[in-house]
């Protein structure tokens, strides 16, 4: 028996809303708080939790961006020449994906979702590395590099893995004694979410489904701890996607050359422009103000949400849409989907969740970069008091008494 284990648990989209009006884990971690979330997607939220700093600070932002110098992907230029219907496919995509994973040492997440090929080797990736593992930060440190540069040893999920066979590693080390943090990470709800919508009645079976889970995790820790500092947390909520957009073709509609005038990507929320003149650069832009779906995002308002970066890598103009609009096609799917998220972090539906056993969260844990801190504090105190010579317990004892 341990004295202390910080038990964070990260459900991804399990948002505010999602979790407002049902009792979701309610005896298990009574204590809830809305949190604010980082303006993006999961590619900004996760390294943000995992590092405590903003996209401006770690530069994981979104995925795909202008750069043929770097581009990665000159090698599938070929694939342009096999019929869209066949490279347009999901599965096609996602098969390719995988496939490519290793031989361009990509470390982390990676989909090359839906980008034409005729264009992609005018594009990087930015997620090489894993920020779920240490140096995984496109910038600075994350909290397993935290960890292991004070030696605390922990346990976190494989992303390659399910999420039950994730829960059984986590579950072996708990019961091990050998850990002071665990960080386990389940993404399903996500993928769900985007498939049924919120409002869904699969949502509330799979939160029953999570507190199950979440008991018995809990009930080992504490056969093997004398305190679980149980957290349970999210990066961003979910929105029902009701009105579709098709951006592109009013893009394409302009007579503007691709390449030679501008470049853009259709994220499913946000269109992300780099312009080559200045002639371009107000067509669109002129173009968009007329677009009542969306609105151009002043540079001021990116800096406010800690998105703003002065090199422009991310593009030059980010237009986003209102929360429950969907731009398709886009280059993340030519289809639509049920629900999105990505859209400005005040959006209703945008709010992430903690939910703890502690009876106290600190005042200034008011978004997701702030769970950062709760990590760092709580893996400290666990590992100090962890290492302390301890008086035999009750067990400890018996067994010595047996032994003489
Ligand atoms: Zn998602």
């Amino acid at each position: 028996m341990k004295p202390i284990l910080p038990l964070f648990v990260f459900i991804d989209a399990c948002g505010w809303e999602i979790i407002r009006h049902d009792p979701f884990a309610r005896s298990l971690a009574p204590n809830r708080k809305r949190l604010d979330s980082v303006f993006g997607y999961s590619s900004a939220c996760v390294p943000s939790i995992l590092s405590g700093a903003w996209p401006d600070q770690h530069r994981n932002w979104c995925y795909f961006v202008y750069d043929p110098e770097h581009s990665p992907f000159k090698l599938l230029r070929p694939f342009q020449l096999l019929p869209q219907k066949v490279t347009s496919r999901r599965i096609f995509r996602r098969w390719l994906s995988k496939s490519l994973k290793r031989p361009l040492s990509f470390r982390g997440y990676f989909d090359l979702y839906n980008i034409p090929f005729r264009h992609i080797s005018l594009f990087d990736f930015t997620e090489k590395k894993s920020p779920l593992k240490p140096g995984g930060m496109n910038r600075g440190d994350n909290i397993f590099d935290f960890l292991e540069r004070r030696g605390i040893r922990y346990h976190v999920s494989d992303p390659d893995q399910t999420e039950l066979a994730n829960m059984e590693a986590a579950i072996c080390q708990i019961a091990s004694e050998q850990i002071d943090f665990a960080f386990v990470y389940w993404p399903d709800l996500d993928g769900l979410l985007h498939r049924v919508g919120n409002k869904s009645q699969e949502i509330p079976l799979k939160l029953r489904l999570y507190e199950q889970r979440l008991e018995r995790l809990l009930a080992v820790a504490q056969d093997h701890y004398e305190e679980v500092r149980l957290y349970v947390f999210s990066d961003h909520g979910m929105a029902n996607c009701d009105i579709h957009l098709d951006l592109k073709s009013k893009i394409e509609a302009l007579g503007l050359k691709w390449k030679e005038d501008y470049v853009v990507v259709y994220d499913s929320t946000m269109a992300r422009f780099w312009f080559f003149n200045d002639r371009a650069r107000q067509t669109v832009m002129n173009c968009l103000n007329q677009v009542h779906e969306g609105r151009i995002i002043p540079d001021q308002e990116l800096k406010d949400l800690r998105a703003f970066f002065p090199d422009r890598y991310f593009g030059e103009l980010i237009f986003l849409v209102k929360e429950g609009v969907l731009i398709v096609p886009s280059h993340m799917g030519e289809r639509p989907i049920r629900a999105m998220h990505g859209y400005h972090p005040n959006d209703p539906q945008s709010y992430a969740s903690l939910l703890t056993n502690q009876p106290n969260i600190p005042a200034d844990v008011t978004a997701i970069p702030h769970v950062f801190n709760l990590m760092t504090r709580d893996a400290e105190e666990a590992n100090r008091e962890n290492a302390k010579p301890r008086p035999p317990t009750f067990r400890n004892q018996r067994l010595v008494e047996e032994m003489t």
